[in-house]
């Protein structure tokens, strides 16, 4: 894999965007789409000055048109290139936009990677000074593909501290590594439960692993997510919690702080 790194063709920015950061992840399900949608709009908040968009490249399972509560088919500028939609400030676009949502995505390879570059290239972004890119989970083709086409300011990897996920969120860093994408650092996602009704604190998926793997392997620990109801209520209303709870900002904002400065 490091020598068809070498041998693919020199990475192209994207138009208009001045850094893009991927948020990644080795396995489906941790939390890496809700993560993404709260960092495009915790970097605004934190800094109204900064322009931000988001980029679905979960072609599989697009999520950010239901966590930006936006749908529709983008209109084509005159150059033919689709114009994202907005929500909350945030441009956006993604595969789910381009499909029915009923309709299932089963690709060949070759059809997602020019489903990819077309969201890569052929989107009219404007002027950002972030676009965030939710990757598709895992370490495959796609996800080199990505890696290497554009030039990626930084990676982000999502995970929950439980060992299955541990597992590949290490394949995620090894992965980025290899092609030269500096690892801004690991997010821990559903480390600890509180219970509302008691307060009781439970560890379901295992306590602290994702901080001990990035010790262990000499990345940053980014921060912590709770696994909480109103996260999962405030995602499928397509509220994002760092616009519904500004109080949550301080994960983004921590984020934010120690990824960027
Ligand atoms: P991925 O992009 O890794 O597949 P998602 O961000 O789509 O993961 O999250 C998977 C599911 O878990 C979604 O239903 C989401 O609302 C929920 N979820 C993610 N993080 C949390 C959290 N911290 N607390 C509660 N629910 C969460």
């Amino acid at each position: 894999k490091q020598q068809m790194a070498r041998s693919l063709p020199k990475q192209k920015p994207i138009p208009g965007v001045k850094q893009v950061i991927v948020v990644a992840s080795g396995k489906g399900g941790v939390g890496k789409s809700t993560t993404a949608v709260n960092l495009a709009l915790g970097i605004m908040a934190v800094d109204h000055s900064k322009t931000v968009g988001l980029l679905d490249a979960d072609v599989y399972g697009p999520s950010i048109p239901k966590l930006m509560n936006l749908k529709g088919n983008p209109e084509l500028s005159d150059d033919n290139r689709m114009i994202p939609l907005i929500n909350y400030g945030v441009p956006c676009m993604s595969m789910g936009f381009l499909v029915e949502d009923t309709s299932p995505i089963v690709w060949r390879g070759l059809m997602v990677m020019s489903a990819i570059e077309r969201l890569l290239r052929q989107v009219q972004w404007g002027a950002l000074d972030y676009l965030v890119v939710d990757m598709p989970p895992g370490t495959g083709d796609v996800q080199l593909s990505i890696s290497q086409n554009i030039p990626v300011a930084g990676a982000v990897i999502v995970s929950t501290p439980q060992d299955v996920a541990l597992l590949d969120a290490r394949r995620g860093v090894e992965m980025f590594k290899k092609v030269n994408v500096p690892v801004l650092g690991l997010i821990q996602n559903m480390n600890v439960f509180q219970c509302p009704n008691c307060n009781h604190q439970t560890h379901i998926f295992g306590s602290d692993g994702v901080r001990q793997l990035a010790e262990k392997i000499g990345v940053k620990f980014l921060g912590d997510i709770p696994l909480h109801l109103t996260i999962r209520e405030m995602s499928d209303k397509g509220q994002p919690i760092v616009i519904s709870y500004p109080d949550s900002l301080e994960v983004s904002t921590s984020l934010y702080i120690v990824a960027f400065s």
